[in-house]
């Protein structure tokens, strides 16, 4: 079959899209006799198609430029920050033997508050790492290695809270190592910190396969929130225990971030006090001739 869009210098000099599309009729001998087919105007089609290519670049263009403006912010807001630290330090030194209750308590204020920017400043950093990172060629992850490694960081929480970890053994999937347990990492913590004061955290680890790849879930029986917040809370920053919970609404952002660059993609299902689950996905090594 002959399939084209072509276009057409029309009698007054201006171009139109058109598409032909036509069958051949052969002969006995195979040899092309006839084309029955068909043109048809489809400029208004292309013109929307170019208009919304154009959209899409200016788009893109625009999310590189704010990415850029938080990873410069992010790196050169430390240095204030640090002048800050510093010189509350200096001043409390000068102030000794007449510090009074008072003063005692707004130092104390500007520490958590250059605590609390430091850390905000750090997980923006890393999370718009992962954009100036050159994406790499396939590799492939041993998922089991991901886990242990996170496990290994978290241990002497998980030994603090007393946590019960369970899973089988994980599969390899496309992506990078260390990439995946940080996603690990996030998700692990995160389930440790929103637990249920009540009840011995219980997390499990399970891997399924689908048509498309792998489907892991990272299940446990903590203070979940409501379905609706399920998509919010991967926005960056975003929160829903604000004051109750320390922490800056970034870490999921980053999973979100290194799952999709991965060909990957992450959700949740949780529902109050019932426990969450995230489930992310991950190309099979399989794929692509990987192995
Ligand atoms: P942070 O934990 O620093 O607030 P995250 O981006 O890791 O940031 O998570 C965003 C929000 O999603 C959290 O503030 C919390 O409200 C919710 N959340 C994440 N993981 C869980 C979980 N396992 N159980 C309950 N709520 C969770």
């Amino acid at each position: 079959p002959y399939d084209v869009e072509q276009r057409i210098r029309l009698a007054d000099g201006s171009f139109c899209w058109m598409r032909s599309r036509a069958r051949p009729r052969r002969s006995e001998t195979g040899e092309i006799v006839r084309w029955y087919g068909t043109t048809e105007d489809v400029h208004e089609r292309r013109l929307a198609e170019e208009k919304l290519h154009e959209a899409n670049a200016e788009l893109r263009a625009t999310n590189r430029e704010l990415e850029e403006f938080a990873y410069v912010s992010s790196h050169d807001l430390q240095e204030p920050l640090r002048m800050i630290n510093i010189y509350t330090q200096m001043l409390m030194r000068k102030l000794e033997g007449n510090l009074d209750r008072d003063i005692l308590r707004y130092s104390d204020f500007i520490q958590k508050g250059v605590r609390r920017m430091e850390n905000l400043l750090q997980d923006l950093l890393c999370f718009s790492r992962l954009i100036h990172q050159e994406s790499r060629p396939a590799e492939v992850a041993d998922l089991s290695a991901s886990l242990e490694q996170a496990l290994s960081t978290l241990s002497p929480l998980i030994q603090e809270v007393g946590a019960m970890i369970t899973y089988n053994g994980l599969p390899t999937v496309q992506g990078q190592e260390g990439q995946l347990s940080q996603v690990f990492q996030n998700l692990l913590s995160n389930a440790l910190k929103y637990r249920n004061p009540n009840e011995q955290l219980q997390i499990g680890i399970s891997a399924r396969r689908d048509a498309s790849g792998w489907v892991i879930g990272v299940r446990d029986n903590g203070i979940g929130f409501e379905q609706k917040h399920a998509e919010r809370i991967f926005g960056l920053f975003k929160r829903l225990y604000r004051d109750e919970y320390p922490g800056t609404g970034v870490g999921l952002a980053i999973c979100k971030r290194i799952l999709e660059r991965n060909g990957g993609r992450i959700w949740a299902e949780s529902e109050p006090n019932r426990g969450s689950t995230f489930y992310f996905t991950a190309p099979g090594a399989d794929i692509h001739g990987a192995n």
